[in-house]
């Protein structure tokens, strides 16, 4: 079975999936044209999805490595700050090769809460292990690649299931032998994160919490600012937007909000997204 038949028999599976928003592609490095329209296939018929192929970022050299690969983890952060305000997802795609720290190699590399991918073609085309190139391969490669680590950035973690694309993956054997498909455990999670629109108050928040984890009090004020104004009702925005005072030294802001959350249901933060770190394909 061909890239396209899998991907439209998953899409099938998915019909009324329907993305909230475009998913951003950033290019890291010169990427084959050909590459860029494969990703763009396999986020809409998968998720359903837009796609936005940004300019060619440069690979920075300050995420590369002695041995000639690049850090995902610097890669995702460089991610997040050109995530598009209207985007869902972004994700980034290299030829270069990746690790993260811990790892020799990552095929790819994605973010639970904050909204990043990053994959490379390097280590999925046969040419890398002295092979004949083998265009349908390295496309059914991709396919699985790209969707698996999408799937991580609505905050599904490795899945033990036997039939689900979120198995976790440390070879190229283990990648080739996935199955193209969400199990019933996984599959709601990435149904729900693709309905969350980031100019939604819900997806504002998101935003928000992102960029509090980086110590952003400023944006993050701003995002919760809008999810309060969006959703007055909502106690967690109110409990964050105090957070984010607190860290500006708005201390008369901070209490107002946090008063304000407490009135509506004690300002505890609504169910949050998997815990804050990174995983690898
Ligand atoms: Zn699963
Ligand atoms: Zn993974």
């Amino acid at each position: 079975m061909d890239l396209a038949d899998r991907a439209s028999r998953m899409s099938a599976q998915r019909r009324r999936w329907t993305a909230a928003a475009p998913i951003a592609v950033v290019p890291f490095g010169p990427v084959a044209r050909r590459q860029l329209r494969l990703a763009a296939r396999v986020l809409g018929r998968v998720f359903r999805a837009p796609t936005i192929i940004t300019a060619e970022q440069p690979l920075p050299s300050s995420a590369l490595s002695t041995r000639g690969q690049y850090d995902a983890d610097l890669l995702l952060e460089l991610l997040h700050r050109q995530l598009p305000e209207r985007c869902l997802r972004v994700v980034g795609v290299t030829e270069a090769d990746l690790y993260v720290v811990g790892r020799t190699f990552v095929f790819g590399y994605a973010h639970l809460t904050d909204g990043m991918a990053v994959y490379s073609t390097a280590r999925l085309c046969e040419g890398f292990y002295g092979r004949p190139v083998d265009p349908s391969l390295l496309a059914r490669r991709v396919l699985r690649t790209l969707a698996h680590e999408i799937g991580h950035t609505f905050g599904v973690p490795h899945c033990e299931g036997e039939a689900c694309l979120m198995r976790s993956v440390s070879f190229v054997d283990t990648l080739d032998a996935l199955p193209v498909r969400f199990c019933p455990g996984c599959r709601p999670r990435v149904e729900h994160g693709l309905g969350v629109a980031p100019w939604s108050a819900r997806g504002r928040w998101e935003r928000g919490m992102a960029w509090l984890r980086r110590r952003d009090f400023v944006r993050a004020a701003l995002s919760f600012e809008h999810a309060v104004r969006s959703s007055p009702l909502e106690s967690a925005y109110h409990h964050s937007l105090g957070v984010a005072r607190l860290g500006l030294g708005d201390e008369l802001g901070a209490r107002q909000a946090l008063a304000r959350a407490s009135e509506l249901g004690g300002g505890r933060p609504a169910p949050t997204p998997a815990h804050d770190s990174t995983d690898a394909a």
